[in-house]
């Protein structure tokens, strides 16, 4: 008979930290969550020495580990669901390097420091992009040159899958519906943004592209942009590739328009009057609710449009702002439940045609999850 899962360690391994949560899956808690950081520059020489620091730290805890789940950002079209690592597994995942050339060696670090320091412990990789699979091509393709996707593979796939998936479920129970017949608008909104469009429980299209650049006002991406525009600033400022990367990246969005990526600074300098604060608030609402709107169609009316992240689950000023450009669509906003802040929560009114539902997400608890899923296959 196959050992119960109980322990298991969920990794998120980035470039230069590595953020990792521990969790009894029997009782259905968190037992402990940390983060090593500095890896590689004045902390710990690499993955494999950040885990051995986080060994130390969980002392005792780290015995009995039964599996480890990690996420992984870029699965492309190899992986539509989350896989146990193998030989093969690891070796394919090399070959997506160059789909995310920052972030999926540190992952694939973290996996390889696992394998040497929890010897026979089961890993499971679970993907960012995973969720969005379900794509049609018409939502998916770009209207360039075919041979592009054939070549490269460029095509959208869209990000924090973990997290969409993980509040479609959530929001299906919330909704007392079968995942299999839910339709919504999920709103994942934090430093980071993108929202997707769920159709009888899966992702018909989402906002994020080929990299996590496109879509939303970001903290610090600039999401949807003519791509002209990008090559007349190239051509002007004489920049690189990788020096446009950064700037469109590292200091746009946000960041650019009001000299903060924190939604919380913004709505601050807002309230005081600062102009270029109250235009930075008003385009993330405002192509927030253009999605919603957009999307609200494509799956042919939402059970519920459904908010998470930092600034979906506690900005009040944000949710507002978003809420008052949806009443073609019916939705009316109750601004006494909307003071909610990091709950499960309905915000809009009893006779708003699709109610606004705030669903904190746990992306940790959903890899977690889906760890316990795959080695119990
Ligand atoms: P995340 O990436 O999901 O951790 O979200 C980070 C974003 O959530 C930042 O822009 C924060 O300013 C924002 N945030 C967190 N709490 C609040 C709050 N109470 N009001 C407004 N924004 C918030």
């Amino acid at each position: 008979m196959k050992k119960a899962i109980r322990k298991v360690l969920v990794i998120n391994s980035g470039s230069s930290s590595l953020k990792y949560q521990l969790f009894d899956m029997v009782k259905g808690e968190r037992i402990a969550k940390g983060l090593v950081e500095r890896i590689g520059c004045g902390g710990p020489k690499d993955h494999t020495a950040a885990l051995d620091q986080v060994v130390k730290d969980l002392g005792d805890a780290a015995k009995d580990v039964d599996a480890i789940g990690h996420r992984v950002l870029h699965g492309a079209e190899v992986f539509k669901d989350s896989v146990k690592v193998t030989k093969d597994v690891m070796a394919k995942c090399r070959k997506l390097v160059k789909f995310g050339p920052l972030h999926m060696p540190a992952n694939l670090g973290g996996i390889e420091a696992c394998e040497k320091i929890f010897k026979g412990v089961p890993n499971v990789a679970v993907f960012d992009t995973a969720f969005h699979q379900t794509m049609p091509d018409c939502a998916a393709m770009y209207a360039i040159d075919p041979k592009y996707y054939r070549k490269m593979g460029i095509r959208k796939y869209g990000f924090h899958g973990t997290s969409h998936k993980f509040i479609t479920q959530e929001a299906a129970k919330f909704l007392k519906k079968p995942v299999s017949k839910v339709n919504l608008v999920t709103c994942h909104m934090g430093n980071g943004s993108s929202l997707a469009a769920v159709k009888n429980g899966q992702c018909v299209d989402t906002s994020m592209g080929l990299t996590p650049l496109a879509g939303m006002v970001m903290g610090t991406r600039c999401g949807d942009i003519d791509a002209a525009a990008v090559l007349s600033i190239m051509e002007a400022e004489k920049l690189t590739p990788a020096e446009m990367d950064t700037l469109l990246n590292k200091k746009s969005g946000l960041a650019a328009l009001a000299g903060s990526s924190d939604c919380r600074d913004i709505c601050a300098m807002a309230e005081k009057g600062d102009k270029k604060a109250e235009l930075a608030l008003e385009m993330l609402a405002y192509r927030t609710a253009f999605y919603i709107g957009g999307y609200n169609t494509v799956i042919g009316g939402a059970d519920a449009i459904v908010m998470t992240g930092g600034i979906g689950e506690n900005s009040s000023e944000v949710r507002e702002r978003i809420v008052r450009r949806l009443g073609a669509l019916g939705i009316k906003l109750d601004r006494k439940a909307n003071k909610v802040r990091g709950q499960v929560a309905v915000i809009s009114t009893r006779d708003s045609k699709i109610p606004v539902v705030i669903i904190p997400t746990n992306e940790e608890l959903a890899i977690a999850q889906d760890t316990v899923k795959i080695l119990g296959k």
